[in-house]
């Protein structure tokens, strides 16, 4: 089983954080979608007739895209890939994209997730990190798509925006459980070298929060929503009961993928690859049969690694009888002997007798952890 993934580098302006790839061009839409088409083509034999079990359409802004354009996406993965039934299909929508025409197409197509940029339902958030949309656009949003049966909807949230209080950021969460929406993801506000955010804070124009004040917006975030049911099943991200995001868990239990689309990613379990992150070297490749496409063959030592940080992240955490089975007795004695000091602290739990997790007080340290349990 494996998934796919298409990156739609397009959004209609940049918001002051963000360094994902992406155009402000979106009049060559049409020209991205029939070279997407024909990479599908020459890149489906990467998954080696692996059914499909997900599909994630991330960006960028994928709700830019008409009915029309994800039609014609859709026939080529129907035509090119075996897909499994019960498939999760997940497009990142922003807020002010949503109409309930479009959530109709939406699901016509079998798109059955949602996964929606709010960020915040702070007006003067939004306003700050220069998102196009208001708190109003996105209530509607998530509204519109509840009243259309669309119920498996993702948000994304930001804390840790300079001055954000704990009272404001409990608002900010009160209004997601209040629409009863069943998955959040929440990240921590990152200053991105390159981004405008980056240069407002060189200036001093803007300050980041303390760290004592980050974890106790961290703490904040998985007291309430662990009290409302929320199971905090990876470090970022909280799901109501069978609403896990089945894309991305895939991804963290070493499932393969192949991404398309510039600056996508692709694993098949021996090595990665990533696609060139510019729209027009990317094109030339695909155009020139010569893909633009990097490649990084994956040694034991790193792949012991990658299953280490994508493991311990989850509430699944990281099976000592896999390790052995995939890098041998001599990491799996590596592992348990660097876990040692957090198993006495209680920052690592050892459930079972054969798997080491994270315990409440581990994920607050979870990057300190992780890098200690790697193969160096
Ligand atoms: S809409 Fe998303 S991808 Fe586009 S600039 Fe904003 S955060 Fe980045």
């Amino acid at each position: 089983m494996a998934g796919l993934y298409i990156h739609v580098p397009f959004c209609k302006k940049r918001c002051l954080y963000c360094d994902f790839y992406s155009n402000t061009d979106i009049t060559i839409k049409g020209a991205y979608v029939r070279a997407l088409v024909r990479e599908m083509e020459l890149r489906k034999v990467y998954l080696k007739e692996e059914v499909l079990e997900t599909i994630y359409i991330g960006g960028g802004t994928p709700s830019l895209l008409s009915p029309s354009e994800l039609s014609v996406i859709f026939d080529a993965i129907h035509r090119h890939f075996r897909l499994a039934d019960n498939m999760e299909i997940t497009l990142e929508a922003n807020p002010d994209d949503i109409n309930k025409e479009y959530i109709h197409a939406l699901c016509s197509l079998g798109i059955n997730r949602l996964s929606m940029g709010v960020q915040s339902f702070d007006e003067e958030d939004l306003l700050f990190l220069n998102r196009r949309h208001t708190r109003t656009q996105a209530i509607q949003a998530v509204r519109r798509c509840q009243e259309s049966y669309l119920y498996n909807i993702n948000i994304d949230l930001i804390y840790g925006l300079p001055g954000q209080t704990v009272e404001k950021w409990e608002n900010n969460l009160a209004e997601a459980i209040r629409l009863d929406i069943p998955h959040l993801s929440a990240y921590h506000l990152i200053y991105e070298e390159g981004t405008p955010l980056y240069r407002l804070m060189e200036a001093g124009r803007v300050m980041p929060v303390s760290e004592e004040t980050s974890l106790l917006l961290f703490r904040t975030l998985i007291d309430t929503l662990t009290t409302e049911g929320y199971e905090h099943y990876e470090i970022s991200n909280f799901a109501r009961q069978g609403h896990y995001a089945r894309h991305n868990s895939a991804y963290w239990q070493g499932g393969h993928y192949l991404g398309l689309g510039p600056a996508a990613h692709s694993y098949n379990g021996v090595e990665r690859e990533w696609n060139a992150s510019s729209l027009s070297a990317w094109e030339e490749g695909i155009r020139a049969d010569k893909l633009a496409i990097e490649q990084e063959p994956l040694d034991m030592n790193t792949r012991y690694n990658d299953y280490i940080v994508t493991r311990l992240r989850t509430k699944w955490g990281v099976r000592l009888p896999e390790i052995t089975s995939f890098f041998g007795e001599e990491r799996t004695a590596y592992c348990l002997r660097m876990a040692q000091k957090y198993l006495a602290q209680g920052k690592l739990i050892l459930r079972s007798g054969d798997t080491l997790v994270l315990s409440r007080e581990g994920i607050f340290v979870s990057d300190g952890i992780m890098s200690d349990l790697l193969f160096v």
